[in-house]
């Protein structure tokens, strides 16, 4: 990606480098030039993802949750991607408080150490979830909140305490809600998974995917480039993003019969999904409002859905 000059020779931390999102990060980074370190316990991530770059990078097995690990990590860096997280609504249904200690302990103990660094600017993934069931679409970032799920509580924490650090204490804290990311690398072997990577997967296969609910259910599906922009945007953005809270998506509403229809069209295959009842704690329908994105970090779509989902086939390794 051009444009991003100035963050090479830079220190920057990557928190749950070692993940789907971070490790797209990290590989972006080090073409840029920056100097760049991992922090992450593996729970959910996993070491292959950034192996073939482990002689260039720092990395620090540890988890955020302990304060002096959060200490070790932000030691002599100047910006912070802070991506560490365990995921997903259902296993925060399954266990609330493994997912608040990953979200929200992990990320005050990233805040205070990093304050006392003195860090240029974090930038740090939270999520569409925050906004919850709330019918109005699209979602805009001054919305009401309404988290349906302790992972979506636990992120909403995470962003305000991103706003609250940013004004107390000075600190450059921008918060990025992505919306249903996509791309390679993200593991489509859990029960956890998300639905693009499980999907194309068993699709490959010829087997039917399980749609839950009826499959009129939609999302802003977002393809990995896009996010990494955002995060490159944000570092380097001269406006006052500190505290903000930021939409990054495509501003599409993609159904999940649609979805299958796609994943259909790009394999030259006719498989029918099969239906299963709704899950707790999902919402209904999510389309982004991009446009203060645009406007304070000059955010670009740079695949909408379908390119994404056809660069997707053409990278991903994994499945094949
Ligand atoms: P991921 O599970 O692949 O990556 C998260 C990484 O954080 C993993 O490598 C994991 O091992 C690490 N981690 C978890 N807890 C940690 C801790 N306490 N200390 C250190 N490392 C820890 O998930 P992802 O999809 O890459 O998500 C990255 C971030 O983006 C998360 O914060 C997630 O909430 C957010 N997000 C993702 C999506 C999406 O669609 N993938 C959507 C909205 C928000």
């Amino acid at each position: 990606m051009k444009g991003f000059e100035e963050l090479k020779n830079k220190r920057i931390l990557v928190t749950g480098g070692a993940g789907f999102i971070g490790s797209h990060l990290v590989e972006e980074l080090l073409k840029i030039g920056a100097k760049v370190r991992v922090v992450d316990n593996l729970s959910t991530g996993k070491f292959k993802n950034i192996e073939s770059h482990i002689n260039e990078i720092e990395f620090i097995l540890g988890d955020l949750s302990e304060y002096e690990i959060a200490e070790q990590s932000v030691k002599d860096v100047e910006y912070i991607l802070h991506q560490a997280a365990v995921p997903s609504v259902p296993r925060s249904v399954k266990d609330p408080l493994r997912t608040n200690r990953s979200i929200v302990t992990s990320t005050v103990n990233l805040f205070e150490a990093a304050r006392k660094e003195k860090i240029k600017r974090i930038v740090q993934a939270s999520s569409s979830s925050v906004y919850g069931n709330s019918p109005t679409l699209p979602k805009k970032e001054d919305m009401y909140l309404n988290p349906l799920s302790p992972y979506a509580v636990a992120k909403y924490t995470q962003e305000t305490y991103g706003r609250v650090f940013s004004s107390i204490y000075g600190m450059s804290i921008v918060s990025l809600r992505y919306f249903n990311v996509f791309g390679s690398r993200q593991d489509p072997n859990s029960e956890y998974s998300a639905v693009i990577p499980k999907f194309v997967k068993l699709m490959m296969k010829d087997k039917k995917p399980t749609i839950y609910g009826d499959g009129e259910t939609t999302r802003d599906f977002t393809y990995i480039k896009n996010v990494v922009g955002a995060n490159l945007k944000s570092l380097v953005s001269r406006k006052k993003v500190s505290g903000e809270f930021l939409n990054v998506a495509c501003g599409e509403r993609i159904s999940l019969n649609e979805l299958v229809l796609e994943i259909n069209k790009i394999m030259g295959k006719n498989i029918k999904p099969e239906y299963g009842p709704g899950r707790v704690g999902d919402v209904k329908h999510s389309l982004a409002d991009i446009e203060k994105a645009k406007d304070l970090i000059d955010y670009e779509v740079l695949f909408n859905f379908k390119a994404g989902l056809k660069s997707f086939f053409d990278s991903e390794t994994d499945l094949k």
